[in-house]
């Protein structure tokens, strides 16, 4: 069997997803790519989160074409394999629905960047990308275009969920987890009022200590 491994962490990192409340039922999906062989795990299409099991992740090249696994895989993988291809720097994506992030999507708002944890994640807002449709590689090409030109690890897309991105599938998760967070605290932050903005100079300062100073280890765990 190819990559056991990196299909037992994409199997084991899937049990986050329900655990934070990311998903319900059978939405949402993780990808890793091994940086040797360029491969790629990915959560077969229409499995519930208690069938997943290492076995049944699909193994796809960079174009999405099946290289072992007797499932469909994800009906994102296209999507996923595009970002795969324009960014090399990228190993781990993940997709939600989560509640209070798609609530913006909803509407194609961008999480404004108003609190110090976003600041420390994020680098600033959280982008919303335009409408596209499931199944081909157009959503993973208004990920990669809208994440071009942000620090952020995340990007809403209209009418849909969150994309996150990371050197890790974990990495991506952590993302996918603190776009959630931030977004809900966000939306209960409008019921008193409008959240006050911080400014880029200070966004910057904090970026730049949380990905360099803070914590164990003096390196970002996301991109940046
Ligand atoms: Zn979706």
């Amino acid at each position: 069997m190819l990559l056991p491994a990196l299909r037992a962490e994409v199997c084991q990192l899937h049990a986050l997803l329900p655990a934070n409340q990311l998903v319900a039922w059978t939405s949402g999906n993780i990808s890793a790519r091994d940086p040797d062989t360029g491969l790629i795990v990915i959560k077969p299409s229409g499995l519930k989160y208690d069938q997943l099991t290492f076995e049944a992740m699909v193994v796809v090249d960079v174009d999405g074409k099946v290289v072992e696994g007797d499932l469909v895989p994800s009906s994102d993988t296209l999507s996923h394999c595009y970002i795969y291809r324009q960014r090399p720097d990228v190993l781990g994506v993940v997709h939600t629905h989560s509640r209070y992030a798609t609530a913006f999507a909803a509407l194609r708002q961008s999480i404004p960047c108003v609190l110090t944890a976003m600041a420390d994640e994020f680098g600033g807002t959280i982008p919303c990308g335009g409408f596209a449709l499931i199944g081909g590689d157009e959503i993973g090409q208004e990920v990669v275009r809208c994440l071009a030109a942000s620090r952020s690890p995340a990007v809403l897309m209209q009418n849909h969920g969150v994309f996150t991105i990371g050197k890790s599938a974990e990495a991506a998760v952590k993302a996918a987890v603190m776009t959630e967070d931030v977004a809900a605290t966000i939306w209960y932050a409008r019921q008193l009022g409008e959240p006050l903005p911080i400014s880029p100079e200070h966004i910057d300062v904090l970026y730049q200590r949380y990905t360099q100073v803070y914590g164990q280890h003096p390196t970002a765990d996301t991109l940046s």
